[in-house]
């Protein structure tokens, strides 16, 4: 198991946001976070990738626990994120966002990030290479001096891919990726997370489109009100009663 998660809880005042929730991921697995919303699905990222510190609970990942680590360190561990709303620099190019977010992603503070030592200078070589390497896995290449304020949705969603390829995660995790893109469109961003898991990446996806869930999950764990209530591959979740009845009751 690359990613080992026990009675994980995070409280916001009187809500339980996440509720003793045990997850596991095997390596190379595309495993799906479903729900409906408000269940936690998006503060159980925050927790796994260290935005928020969990109220209890342990995280372990690759074997190490991670459960009190700053977000920059996870990231360095090998854990990278996408977020619900993409939040990439309007005003910036493609390839200046990858840079950019690299950066932003894996140093501590303003301090780590404006010192350019001979050390750090070699890291920004690097990285300009990381972020071309990233543009052409997920077929951008040809956007890399475009305005994201240019671009599509849909070339926003890959931008914000190559962006979590650009700190060399073993573990990305997705947050709705097909949120706000066409639906013609998300056949090509379901392509692009095969092909994540298909390169040895694992993946954990939260997504509402159904369709695209039953097609790549391996394995789903459901959450409705911060609590995992069933957990299978996508046909027993499709026929669980207790699933059908979380959403249509929410
Ligand atoms: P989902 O992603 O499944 O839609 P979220 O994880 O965003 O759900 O939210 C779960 C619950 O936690 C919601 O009731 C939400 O209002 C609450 N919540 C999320 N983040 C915060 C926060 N930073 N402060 C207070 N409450 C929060
Ligand atoms: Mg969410």
């Amino acid at each position: 198991m690359i990613l080992k998660v026990e009675n994980l809880t995070k409280s916001f005042g009187g809500l339980r946001a996440v509720n003793e929730v045990n997850f596991e991921v095997k390596k190379g697995d595309i495993h799906a976070i479903i729900g409906p919303n408000g269940a936690g699905k998006s503060t159980f990222f925050n927790l796994i990738s260290g935005f928020h510190r969990p109220t209890s609970g342990t995280i372990m990942f690759k074997g190490e626990d991670i459960t009190k680590m700053p977000a920059n360190k996870i990231a360095k561990l090998g854990i990278a994120r996408t977020f619900q709303t993409t939040n990439l620099f309007e005003d910036e190019t493609v390839l200046d966002n990858l840079i950019i977010g690299n950066r932003l992603r894996t140093k501590s503070g303003l301090f780590d990030a404006i010192l350019r030592t001979k050390r750090e200078k070699r890291e920004e070589m690097e990285s300009i290479q990381k972020a071309y390497d990233a543009l052409e896995f997920m077929e951008i290449s040809d956007l890399s001096d475009e305005r994201i304020g240019n671009i599509t949705q849909e070339q926003k969603k890959r931008v914000a891919f190559a962006l979590a390829l650009t700190t060399d995660p073993e573990l990305v995790l997705l947050d709705e990726p097909a949120a706000g893109v066409n639906p013609g469109e998300t056949d090509g961003l379901s392509t692009l997370i095969k092909k994540m898991a298909e390169s040895g990446l694992t993946v954990c996806l939260i997504e509402h489109k159904m369709s695209m869930i039953m097609s790549l999950a391996d394995r789903i764990v459901v959450l409705n009100q911060g609590a995992r209530i069933a957990e299978g591959t996508p046909k027993e979740i499709q026929n669980n009663p207790v699933v059908i009845e979380a959403y249509l009751g929410s």
